[in-house]
């Protein structure tokens, strides 16, 4: 899109409000708003803010930032408009006073990482599949994890009382561009997903922290509440937030696909996914950044335990769906909703190219149901687990030799500076768990 484009349209849709967003290093939206006198001075990329106050940013004494918008992501927000006034958002990259980008802009950064990647001759794909949950809210607004609605993987109406906003949830995607390709009730009551086409890793990013805030705004019309945290209930299924990626030639064909091999993979797939095995205890706490993201990762649940990948079944780390074609790609199941979409698809990619550039050999493919396999059968197939807390995740991330590579320096400082900060809290905290177990036994 044009910068004569989006003033067009904001002509025509009457657009008063502009939002410039970008994301911090946590993956949380952040947004300026402006009104209408403002926004060529936006389109210019002369909007400045305060950075001090984001986290994970900057220090006190360099917080004046820019914000230069990419206008492929401006769009008008369907939920927005009242009494024929329309609001509309563009996703900003950051920028120093210098006209430098700023290293602590995750959107910055996926650039670099996709930059290195096209120089070594490809370019990634990414599709997300996120889960989430309606819960209803009560007397007071507040979110709960109380849910009516009683059935289960792809039940239909009208048992499922979601299904109303789920509908409004896909319009108001599709009304934004979005080409929404199926949507289920996922497994557990009050759980479901919605699946959009998959996208460049960039346009990717974009979409799945826009999908989210859409999910968020339009459940918050019905009155309920959507959540994308990974383990909202005990004994139930968590949400995971499937990521599908593949690698393409700079002319356009799917590099993971060979048709003369058994499974129709290429060496690049293989090595692509040697790497990601590898890396995956490493990316883990990227991918999976809450201190309840590792209560999902819990045998039982459809989510992964174990670092391993199959074409044929879904108890592992890497699935090979079974399209071929353009359509080959590695399902990567580990990742959670709750991450930076930025900063785990910059980690995969580098991941993934780890295995490449080093040719690294592929382990063979698990193709039983791991959760059956005997403690000592997994020692055999050299099969190990994913981290089993977000400190064991940070430790790991620390030690994983593509992490600085992947992110930088300054991201991956400060992210486990505060990553350990969250450790320290939930460490040091009373949990209901204790009291129930403890306070009337001793
Ligand atoms: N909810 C499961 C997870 O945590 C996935 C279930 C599915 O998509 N089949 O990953
Ligand atoms: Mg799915
Ligand atoms: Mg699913
Ligand atoms: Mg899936």
């Amino acid at each position: 899109m044009t910068r004569d484009e989006i003033m067009k349209i904001i002509a025509e849709k009457n657009v008063n409000f502009f939002r410039l967003q970008f994301v911090d290093i946590f993956g949380a939206m952040k947004n300026i708003a402006i009104p209408r006198s403002q926004i060529e001075k936006a389109l210019d990329g002369r909007i400045m803010f305060d950075g001090s106050s984001i986290e994970g940013f900057v220090r006190i004494n360099e917080s004046d930032m820019h914000l230069k918008p990419d206008y492929n992501t401006f769009v008008v927000l369907p939920w927005r408009s009242k009494d024929g006034y329309n609001a509309a958002r563009i996703i900003c990259d950051v920028y120093k006073p210098d006209g430098t980008p700023f290293v602590g802009c995750p959107r910055n950064n996926l650039k670099r990482v996709l930059a290195d990647a096209k120089a070594l001759g490809y370019t990634m794909n990414v599709g997300t599949e996120c889960e989430f949950f309606l819960f209803r809210r009560d007397e007071k607004g507040l979110a709960t994890t109380i849910t009516d609605d009683v059935t289960g993987y792809f039940d239909v109406e009208p048992d499922d009382t979601g299904i109303d906003c789920r509908r409004k949830i896909i319009q108001t995607l599709e009304a934004m561009g979005f080409e929404v390709e199926a949507s289920h009730h996922e497994g557990a009551e009050g759980q479901h997903e919605i699946n959009f086409k998959y996208a460049d890793a960039l346009t990717a990013a974009d979409n799945t922290v826009t999908f989210k805030w859409v999910v968020r705004s339009i459940a918050r019309d019905f009155n309920l509440h959507a959540t994308f945290m990974p383990k909202p209930v005990f004994g139930v299924n968590g949400s995971g937030m499937h990521t599908n990626q593949s690698l393409f030639d700079l002319d356009g064909g799917n590099a993971f696909f060979d048709e003369q091999d058994p499974l129709q993979l290429s060496e690049v797939a293989y090595k692509y996914i040697a790497g990601i095995l590898k890396n995956a205890r490493g990316f883990c706490g990227i991918s999976n950044p809450l201190v309840n993201s590792y209560k999902r990762l819990v045998a039982g649940y459809e989510a992964p335990v174990y670092v391993a990948w199959s074409a044929s079944n879904r108890s592992v780390l890497v699935r090979i769906p079974a399209s071929r074609g353009m359509g080959t790609r590695t399902e990567v199941r580990s990742p959670d909703p709750t991450c930076n979409p930025y900063l785990t698809f910059a980690m995969m990619l580098n991941a993934g190219l780890d295995g490449i550039k080093n040719d690294l050999p592929v382990p063979a493919p698990i193709n039983a149901d791991i959760f059956e396999l005997t403690v000592q059968e997994k020692i055999d197939a050299g099969i190990h687990s994913l981290p089993a807390s977000l400190h064991e995740a940070i430790q790991e991330l620390k030690a994983s030799p593509i992490a600085e590579e992947a992110l930088g320096p300054h991201i991956l400082e400060k992210y486990i500076e505060g990553k350990e900060k969250e450790w320290d809290s939930f460490r040091t905290a009373v949990t209901d768990w204790e009291l129930n177990h403890y306070l009337s036994r001793y």
